[in-house]
């Protein structure tokens, strides 16, 4: 049988009552209206957000026994709050939002994913709890500090750094970070997780993967529960979604994402979402989230440019107490140019070929490995290649490259080119020596020593081949 909520309101109030001060009982709950009673809930409405923060950090407690005496153990509470008193010719807007739901689990417990499994049923496990606690999911090395600054992210950087301390209270809401692979999304975003964690450390912060999200959302959705999903988040202060993009064509969680987005915003919380494209070329995502997205700032990061490389290289080494020599962190940097990852991945890669192979790390070991690393955004240099730059650098016809001409220049070009060819790609001696009419290894061994000889003793051959060492390197990248 339906029980009404008036005479459940009324029983309770008996009893808080006599526990509560006259003063604080006349405040705090004599304003209250009951609303209604259903499945062991009761609604009440409350004049403002504020008196229902009040009341469920000073009277949870208190609530929650009251409630359970008249409903049973699965009792539960539910706000409607007062948005906006309204006027003659407007509706009051209300809000609903349950009582401490999600608040009374212990932190261990509080990977979200858990709920899942588990709904929460009775929302005064631990009554009294005064703070939702949560893991943020945040992983503590990205930082700030850590995240290095240049022309391609500053103003991301700096707009993040604005939102970290002053969350929700800033232009910048949402504040949308978005750029290819590699570039720092996640860093950043959960550098400004990490820093209101650090600076404002009542703050609910919370970290997502738009797959996670999702996830969750279908997990929900398959168990009746959306609004306990929605609630939940709603209950966050700083809400970081990474890689909104996934939302695309996921028109179910776009209208949870719609709901929360809506609900924090107006309650003054912060969103970080990251993309990996501009809110605009958002495809398969509603207009609705979209102009919303746009509401706050969008700000891009771009690859960053070659000092700052080189800057984000030494930071690491530093971090990761590594030495190597300047002309090696030069090299990397200037090899691998279109994404951070990439850059991190090449220094590793180094570190591990060194230790494996007992060997320093020296420009030579660095060329190797990074041969196998960039192969996909290099182009491969082929004998053919070098040989028509030399022919044209020297003004030298082609077909004279390949035959047993003894004229000084034409031998001296063809020296050269064998030079190259072994220095820029992986044929063997043996294939060098047969894509100059037939020759044979121990040709090409000497045509370099040859040239190693010359480049000490002889200044303008030398600048010749370190020049043209350079257009083939340019022609490589
Ligand atoms: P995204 O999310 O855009 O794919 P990540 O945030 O995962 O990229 O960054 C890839 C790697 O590059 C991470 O290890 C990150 O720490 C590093 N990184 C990116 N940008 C910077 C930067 N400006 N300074 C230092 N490290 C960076
Ligand atoms: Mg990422």
């Amino acid at each position: 049988m339906e029980k009404n909520a008036e005479k459940v309101w009324t029983n309770c109030l008996k009893i808080i009552k006599d526990i509560v001060e006259w003063q604080h009982f006349k405040t705090w709950f004599e304003p209250i209206k009951p609303i209604s009673i259903k499945n062991s809930i009761l609604v009440i409405q409350v004049p403002s957000q504020f008196f229902f923060e009040y009341l469920e950090e000073h009277y949870v407690n208190l609530l929650a026994k009251t409630l359970k005496r008249e409903l049973g153990k699965e009792a539960r509470l539910e706000y409607r709050i007062m948005v906006d008193s309204g006027s003659k010719s407007k509706q009051p807007l209300m809000m609903d939002v349950p009582g401490q739901g999600y608040k009374s689990y212990p932190n261990n417990e509080m990977d979200f994913p858990l709920i899942i499994n588990n709904p929460v049923k009775n929302p005064f496990v631990i009554p009294g709890l005064k703070k939702m606690q949560i893991d943020p999911q945040l992983n503590p090395v990205y930082l700030f500090d850590s995240f290095i600054e240049g022309d391609c992210n500053r103003v991301a950087r700096r707009a993040g750094k604005t939102v970290a301390e002053k969350p929700g209270a800033n232009s910048f809401n949402p504040l949308v970070i978005y750029g290819g692979v590699g570039l720092g999304k996640t860093h950043l975003a959960q550098a400004i997780g990490n820093e209101v964690k650090r600076t404002h450390p009542n703050k609910v912060v919370l970290y997502v993967s738009s797959e996670k999200f999702i996830n969750q959302f279908m997990d929900h959705s398959r168990n009746n529960a959306i609004n306990d999903f929605i609630h939940f988040y709603q209950l966050i202060d700083i809400l970081i979604i990474d890689d909104v993009q996934f939302f695309a064509k996921a028109e179910k969680s776009q209208d949870a994402l719609f709901a929360i987005f809506n609900h924090l915003h107006q309650s003054g919380k912060q969103l970080v979402l990251t993309s990996d494209k501009p809110p605009k070329d958002l495809e398969g995502v509603q207009e609705r989230l979209l102009s919303r997205f746009r509401w706050g700032l969008s700000a891009d990061l771009q690859v960053p440019d070659y000092d700052t490389r080189i800057e984000i290289l030494e930071r690491k080494m530093k971090h990761d107490g590594l030495e190597m020599p300047k002309e090696v962190v030069k090299y990397i940097a200037y090899n691998i140019s279109n994404n951070v990852r990439e850059l991190e991945g090449a220094l590793i890669s180094l570190l591990a070929q060194s230790s494996l192979n007992r060997r320093e790390i020296d420009l030579d070991l660095a060329k190797k490995v990074l041969r196998n690393f960039v192969k996909s955004s290099s182009k491969e240099i082929t004998i053919e290649t070098i040989q028509k730059m030399v022919c044209d650098y020297f003004d030298v016809p082609y077909d004279k490259l390949l035959q047993k001409t003894r004229k000084r220049e034409i031998v001296q070009a063809r020296q050269i080119t064998m030079y190259l060819a072994k220095a820029f790609t992986k044929n063997s001696l043996k294939t060098i020596g047969e894509h100059f009419g037939g020759r044979d290894h121990t040709t090409v061994i000497h045509s370099c020593q040859t040239v190693k000889d010359l480049m000490d003793t002889d200044g303008v051959f030398r600048e010749n081949v370190l020049e043209l060492q350079q257009k083939v390197q340019l022609a490589a990248m």
